[in-house]
């Protein structure tokens, strides 16, 4: 029987965090995947020109490009079904969204893409309208390309990816870090508020399972892994019971938390008002998904996902 070919995926933004995941996710699940090899990439960026050089042993095909030229753009798009951009969110935020309008462009000039994922993967902007400044500049920009893509009549599927699990976990939700202490642990108010915790590889791997799904199309897929939604208090039990021991706890109610905030430089406020939606206010889990959304872990149950232990597990 013939086998139906794969999407062909061309990821931007692939030397990222995110990036190099979706860019292993889709060569694990056999699609045909192509990388935009950006000609104004630092030539001594030995790490990322490595990683690139990486992903064409894999499989993966390079393809050079260049937002500052809206033809190389058009062409890398129209070789593909799909386009995921996984550009960075937080450290060129006004950036970010220039570049996603320069894409958007493209695709719509190229016109052959099946569907556009721009860089989202977290907090569904869509839900807050009401978000405090500084940090609610993440979500305008975001709904501004999300604007243009629906303009254009450009198929889409947004990622709602909810919390890094390494940004997140790794300190057990304590902003500014990363690694989990033996000792002690500071809660955010009572700890109690639920929050999302996605393995980074799994958030790669349902987002390719997306991509050519009907059910998806059009729609936003949160990634909601039920065993995952936790409070912080409830991670650090998870924790506390693989080290085998308990940790003082002290904790930050909510003005103190804003308070420390604005003494702070205005990126470290952007994404310490995200942490303040999350944790104090409890944004990811206080809605029903509603018709224009579907959730992952319900539309691929085949998907074993990382569990919170599992995650925490590696930094015993
Ligand atoms: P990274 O900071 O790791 O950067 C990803 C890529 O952005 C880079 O590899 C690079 O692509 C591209 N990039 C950076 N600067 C430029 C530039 N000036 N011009 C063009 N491209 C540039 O991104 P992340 O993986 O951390 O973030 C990806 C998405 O995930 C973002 O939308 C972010 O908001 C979201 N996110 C969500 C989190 C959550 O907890 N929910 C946590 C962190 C991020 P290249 O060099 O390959 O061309």
């Amino acid at each position: 029987m013939k086998q139906k070919m794969k999407s062909k995926v061309l990821v931007v933004g692939a030397t990222g965090y995110l990036g190099k995941r979706l860019v292993k996710a889709s060569l694990k699940l056999g699609h045909p995947t192509f990388v935009l090899f950006r000609r104004e990439l630092c030539p001594l960026d030995i790490e990322k020109v490595q990683l690139l050089l990486s992903f064409k042993e894999e499989g993966a095909c390079l393809v050079k490009g260049s937002f500052e030229d809206h033809k190389s753009l058009v062409d890398a798009v129209k070789m593909v079904d799909i386009v995921i951009c996984a550009i960075s969110g937080v450290h060129i935020r006004s950036h970010q969204i220039l570049l996603q309008l320069k894409l958007v462009e493209a695709i719509k000039e190229a016109g052959n893409v099946k569907r556009f994922l721009p860089s989202e993967f977290g907090t569904d902007p869509a839900r807050m309208e009401n978000a405090m400044e500084p940090g609610r500049v993440t979500f305008e920009d975001k709904m501004v390309v999300r604007k243009a893509i629906q303009e254009a009549g450009i198929p889409y599927t947004y990622v709602s990816a909810n919390c890094f699990a390494g940004y997140f976990l790794g300190g057990l939700c304590q902003p500014g870090k990363i690694l989990p202490w033996n000792d002690s642990v500071v809660l955010l108010g009572d700890g109690d508020r639920k929050a999302i915790y996605v393995d980074e590889d799994d958030i790669a791997t349902y987002t390719i399972r997306s991509i050519d799904d009907p059910r998806t199309l059009n729609k936003t897929m949160y990634i909601t892994p039920p065993k995952n939604v936790l409070s912080q208090g409830e991670v650090v039990q998870v924790w506390e019971k693989l080290i085998g021991k308990e940790l003082i706890k002290s904790s930050v109610s909510r003005g103190e938390f804003l308070d420390a905030i604005k003494r702070l430089d205005y990126a470290e406020q952007v994404g310490l008002t995200h942490y303040y939606h999350v944790c104090y206010e409890g944004c990811l889990t206080d809605f029903e998904i509603g018709e224009n959304g579907v959730e992952a872990t319900q539309l691929y149950p085949d998907v074993n996902y990382t569990s919170v232990e599992q995650y925490l597990r590696r930094y015993l």
